[in-house]
C-alpha cells in the first residue's frame, strides 16, 4: 500500500541505482544519488528544527537540484513550494506572506537574494548538504506520512493580486501518475524531456512518471525553445521518446516545420500536451511528419494535480475543428453543470466543468475564503459532505460523447502557456497613482494582453512601473489610452464595448 510518492524513489534507487535519473546542462544524478541527496537534505531540514508537515520553499535556478530538493522536503515529512527566482520581488513577498515557510532550500549564490525578503525561517544551502544513504530520523518521518498529507503548494495567479497556493496531497499525485503510467504504458526504457518550469503543474508528470518508472528525465535547456531545429536535435541526441509539454512549446516546432531538418520518427513514441488549447492546425503538422506517434490532449487545472480528462487522438481533424479534451481519467468524475446546477448530458449543451475525486486539491493554502468559493458542496449530493472543484471552464459534449473545451466563464486566460487572472494585472495597474480606471482584455487573434487605462502612457513607459509587481509574461502587449473608459448600466466597466477596440 502506497502512502507517499517516496515509495517510487525508494524503489527506483534500489532497482536502477546507477541509471541517470535527472540530467541538466551542468549536472546529472543517478537514482542512487537522487535518493541519497534527498535523504541528506531531509536530515538537514530535521536537524535545523523544522517540524513535520511544515512548508519549505525551494529557491533555486531550474536544475537537477530542484526535484532533488522536492524529495528532500518530502522525506522530512514537510511539503514544498517552488519559487521562480525571476519572479518580481513584490509577488514573491506576497507568496511568502501566504505560505509563512519554515525553511528555504537555496544556493550560496542565491541566499543573498532571499535575505532581501521578510523571512525569518531557516536556510538550507544545497551544496553544503552531504548525501547519505539512510538515516533513522528521516525514515521515521517518511513512515509517518499519510496520503492526505500535503506534498506541495503551487502558486497560480490570483485576481486580487495575491497568488493562490494550490495545495496538493501525496494521494493526488499518486492517483494521477498511476493513471498516466497505466494509460501510456510507461516503462523503465522510456525517456522524458522536461519543458515546463517546476513551479508549473505541467512539470508534475515529468518529475513523478520518470521517478516511478526508473526512466531518465532530461531538462531541456531553455534557449532551445527558440531554436526548434536544435530542440529536435537535442531530443534525437538524448533519445527522448516521451514529451509532455504545453501546446505553445509544440507550436514552436510545427510553425517552422522543423521536422524537415530532423527526423524523429524512429525515436518519438508519445507527444502529450496539456495546459491550453492545442490548435488542430498545428497538431496536423506534427501528425503529418510523425504519423506513428501517440498524441494525447490532456486537460486540467493545477487544482486537479495536472489533468483530469484525456483524449488520445484517434481520428482525423480538420484544421479549424476543436480537438476534444476527451474523457475523465480513472478515479475522477467530471460533472458538467448548467446554470441551474443540473447535470448536462445532452450533446451540444453548454455547462461548467466540475471535478470530483481524490485527485482534487485540498484547497488554497491559508485562503479559506477562496477555497470555499471554488471547492463547493456537490449540488447533486444532499446526503453527506462531498466537495467538487468548479473549474470555471465552459465545455460541451460532442456527438461522440467526448468533452470539448469552449471558453472561460471568467477573466482567467492562458497566454503563452501561463495561467493569468486579468484581475491580477488590473490590480497592479490600479496601484499606480495616476490611474483611476483600467481594464484588461485578452486579444486572442494577436495573442496579446490589451490594457485600457485613463492615463496617457506608452507600453514602454509603463513596463518599468509594473516590472516589480507582475511577471514579464503578464505585461500588456498593447496599451490603449481612453480618457473616459465606457461604463455599463451598472456603472461597471463595459468590457463588451471595449472588445471593439481590440
Ligand atoms: P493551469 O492551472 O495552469 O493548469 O490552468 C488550468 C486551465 O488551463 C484550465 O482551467 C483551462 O482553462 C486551461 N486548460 C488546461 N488544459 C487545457 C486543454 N487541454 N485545452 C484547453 N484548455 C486547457
Amino acid at each position: 500500500m502506497q502512502a507517499s510518492v517516496l515509495d517510487w524513489l525508494e524503489s527506483s534507487s534500489q532497482s536502477f541505482g546507477d541509471k541517470i535519473a535527472i540530467w541538466d546542462e551542468k549536472e546529472e544524478v543517478t537514482y542512487r544519488q537522487y535518493h541519497d541527496q534527498a535523504v541528506g537534505l531531509a536530515k538537514a531540514i530535521i536537524e535545523s528544527g523544522i517540524e513535520n508537515k511544515a512548508p519549505v520553499v525551494v529557491f533555486l535556478e531550474k536544475s537537477v537540484r530542484v526535484p532533488v530538493s522536492f524529495m528532500g522536503i518530502a522525506y522530512a515529512g514537510d511539503f514544498y513550494s517552488p519559487i521562480d527566482i525571476g519572479m518580481p520581488k513584490q509577488r514573491i513577498s506576497r507568496i511568502l506572506e501566504v505560505l509563512q515557510p519554515r525553511a528555504v532550500i537555496t544556493s550560496k549564490e542565491l541566499k543573498g537574494e532571499f535575505e532581501k525578503f521578510d523571512y525569518t525561517g531557516k536556510y538550507i544551502i544545497y551544496e553544503e548538504v552531504a548525501p547519505i544513504s539512510a538515516d533513522k530520523a528521516v525514515e521515521k518521518r517518511r513512515q509517518q506520512i499519510i496520503d492526505t498529507d500535503l506534498l506541495y503548494v503551487l502558486f497560480t495567479s490570483g485576481s486580487t493580486g495575491t497568488p493562490k497556493g494550490v495545495s496538493i496531497t501525496h494521494r493526488g499525485v499518486i492517483d494521477c501518475i498511476d493513471w498516466f503510467a497505466e494509460t501510456f504504458d510507461i516503462c523503465p526504457k522510456d525517456s522524458f524531456a522536461n519543458q515546463a518550469p517546476f513551479y508549473f503543474d505541467v512539470s508534475v508528470p515529468d518529475i513523478y512518471l520518470s521517478m516511478k518508472s526508473g526512466a531518465p528525465l532530461y531538462l531541456v535547456p531553455e534557449d532551445l525553445f527558440v531554436q526548434p531545429v536544435r530542440l529536435l536535435e537535442f531530443l534525437r541526441e538524448k533519445q527522448i521518446n516521451t514529451i509532455s509539454w504545453v501546446p505553445s512549446a509544440l507550436i514552436v516546432v510545427s510553425k517552422i516545420k522543423a521536422f524537415r531538418s530532423v527526423d524523429l520518427s524512429d525515436i518519438l513514441k508519445r507527444v502529450i500536451f496539456c495546459g491550453e488549447v492545442m490548435p488542430n492546425k498545428q497538431l496536423n503538422i506534427w501528425r503529418q511528419y510523425l504519423p506513428n506517434v501517440v498524441y494525447a490532449n490532456l486537460y486540467g487545472p493545477t487544482e486537479a494535480v495536472y489533468a483530469c480528462t484525456c483524449y488520445i487522438v484517434n481520428r482525423e481533424f480538420a484544421d479549424d475543428e476543436p480537438l476534444p479534451i476527451g474523457f475523465p481519467m480513472k478515479n475522477t468524475d467530471i460533472m458538467v453543470l448548467d446554470e441551474e446546477e443540473a447535470l448536462v448530458e445532452e450533446p451540444g449543451k453548454i455547462g461548467e466543468l466540475c471535478v470530483r475525486g481524490t485527485g482534487m486539491a485540498a484547497g488554497y493554502y491559508n485562503n479559506q475564503e477562496k477555497t470555499k468559493e471554488m471547492f463547493v458542496q456537490n449540488p447533486l449530493n444532499h446526503a453527506y459532505e462531498e466537495k467538487i472543484y468548479r473549474t470555471g471552464d465552459l465545455v460541451k459534449y460532442n456527438d461522440c460523447g467526448e468533452l470539448v473545451y469552449l471558453s472561460r466563464k471568467d477573466f482567467q486566460i492562458k497566454h503563452l502557456g501561463h495561467r493569468i487572472e486579468l484581475g491580477e494585472i488590473e490590480t497592479a495597474v490600479s496601484s499606480l497613482s495616476d490611474v483611476t480606471r483600467c481594464c484588461c482584455l485578452y486579444d486572442e487573434k494577436h495573442a496579446r494582453i490589451c490594457l485600457f487605462l485613463d492615463w496617457d502612457i506608452s507600453k514602454e513607459e509603463l513596463r518599468p512601473l509594473l516590472e516589480n509587481m507582475i511577471p514579464d509574461y503578464m505585461l500588456p502587449g498593447k496599451v490603449i489610452y481612453m480618457e473616459n473608459i465606457p461604463l455599463n448600466a451598472n456603472g461597471k466597466i463595459d468590457r463588451e464595448k471595449l472588445k471593439a477596440y481590440l
